[in-house]
């Protein structure tokens, strides 16, 4: 048994809307065990969404649908069902009586145009929408084996969909007797396909649990899905893959779920009672703005100094602020600079320890085939370590490698 979902909307096709519904009705699904095959997003056009659902009713047992259940001439849905099957809209008082309440209630005169959302294709049932107007449609739809396709159409909007479908779809859906709990693993430092090499059988298909890669600005996800006949079955496997991925990948492994390394790096400095300042000269302070934006960071983050380029600062700017942190004048060589200014802002803000970005994102001068290069230091009180960056693609992601890579260098650091 299979699910598939279709998301109605020419708002969606268009490119206006992203359809969120689709990704939230799979995550309900797959918590009580029914998978999800297919999603479609289809515009409000009669032919392109005859084809669909005709589709989705031969191959999957429930089709869940969202969209297009409104009073506007471009809402279809009904109609859709009314022609799938073959049969006429009729009209169902109780819910003609629930859309006239509901515009009693607002104080409004109830447009002719809403009488169709109390119309149902014959042998359907409303399903009913106590946050607005449009009861959404269930049909069980013979199919010619014999054996029945559910069919339940929602409404669009998220805040009526979620309810509809959680007090009055879900309970009518037929349980499956497998669970399937997923879980997520997240890396840093190292590439897509080499991080799949270590891991070697761990991510091959058609095992359980089956282990997925996604990458977003460097950061590794590895997305663990279990099934099983119980949740402790399958929270068992997820714990020995987890147990797996740990002794594969070592010191890779930053943190599980939505932890992000600014996460980790907040809790071990807060754990071993330490601070950190960051000077930065390349991201417009990404890494300091990441860092705030975690709880409990005012206790380990002392703040530190962002600027364009700081080699020029001095001159251009004699502000005494500036120049009592950076009294000394500041090296030239970018890899220099960014130990001097881990060094210095360390000992002006008397911090534990301090970060430094240096370096350019951008291709120094024109008609240079010079690659642009940034310097990343740490320093506490047993020194100071530089690593080389080399930046790639456009700047945005760049600057967010660049922050990650920052706090990476602390993280294992504080993780030794
Ligand atoms: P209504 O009675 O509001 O017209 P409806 O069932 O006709 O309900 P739509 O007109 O298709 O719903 O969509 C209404 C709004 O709901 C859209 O403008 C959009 O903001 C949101 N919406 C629709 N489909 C989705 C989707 N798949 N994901 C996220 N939001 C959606
Ligand atoms: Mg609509």
């Amino acid at each position: 048994m299979h699910a598939e979902i279709i998301a109605i909307g020419t708002e969606l096709t268009t490119g206006a809307k992203l359809d969120t519904n689709s990704q939230w009705l799979s995550i309900e699904l797959a918590a009580v065990g029914i998978p999800v095959l297919l999603h479609t997003t289809v515009a409000d056009d009669m032919p392109a969404m005859l084809e669909t659902l005709r589709a989705a009713v031969r191959r999957s047992d429930i089709v869940l649908i969202s969209g297009g259940l409104g009073p506007t001439l471009d809402d279809l849905t009904r109609q859709l069902l009314a022609d799938l099957a073959g049969v006429e809209l009729v009209l169902h008082e109780p819910s003609l009586r629930h859309v006239r309440e509901i515009f009693a209630k607002r104080k409004r005169v109830m447009p002719e145009r809403n009488t169709i959302q109390a119309m149902f294709p014959a042998g359907s049932e409303p399903i009913e929408n106590p946050h607005g107007t449009a009861p959404g449609i269930w049909f069980d739809l013979p199919r010619s084996d014999g054996s029945i396709c559910r069919i339940a159409a929602m409404p669009g909007v998220p805040s009526e969909m979620k309810p509809m479908f959680r007090d009055r779809v879900l309970p009518r859906l037929p349980r499956s007797d497998k669970v399937i709990r997923r879980a997520r693993v997240n890396c840093y430092g190292v590439g897509e396909s080499a991080c799949e090499e270590k891991l070697g059988d761990v991510t091959a298909r058609g095992r359980d649990p089956e282990v997925g890669i996604t990458v977003h600005e460097g950061t590794i996800t590895l997305r663990i899905e279990a099934h099983g006949a119980s949740q402790s079955e399958c929270d068992g496997k997820i714990a020995k893959d987890k147990q797996l991925i740990r002794e594969r990948l070592g010191a890779l492994v930053f943190g599980e779920e939505d932890e992000q390394l600014e996460n980790i790096v907040v809790r071990e400095l807060n754990r071993c009672g330490k601070t950190v300042s960051i000077a930065d000269e390349v991201t417009g302070g990404v890494p300091s703005c990441w860092l705030t934006a975690i709880g409990q960071s005012e206790q380990c983050f002392a703040g530190g100094l962002i600027v364009g380029h700081v080699s020029n600062l001095p001159q251009r700017l004699s502000s005494e602020h500036v120049e009592n942190v950076f009294h000394d004048g500041s090296p030239t060589d970018s890899a220099a600079r960014a130990r001097w200014l881990a060094e210095s802002t360390r000992e002006r803000f008397g911090t534990d320890f301090a970060l430094s970005i240096a370096g350019s994102l951008r291709m120094s001068g024109t008609g240079s085939d010079e690659i642009p290069r940034l310097y990343l230091a740490v320093a506490d009180a047993s020194g100071t370590e530089v690593e080389e960056h080399i930046p790639v693609a456009d700047i945005s992601f760049a600057r967010n490698r660049a922050a990650k890579s920052a706090l990476d260098i602390l993280r294992l650091r504080l993780q030794k």
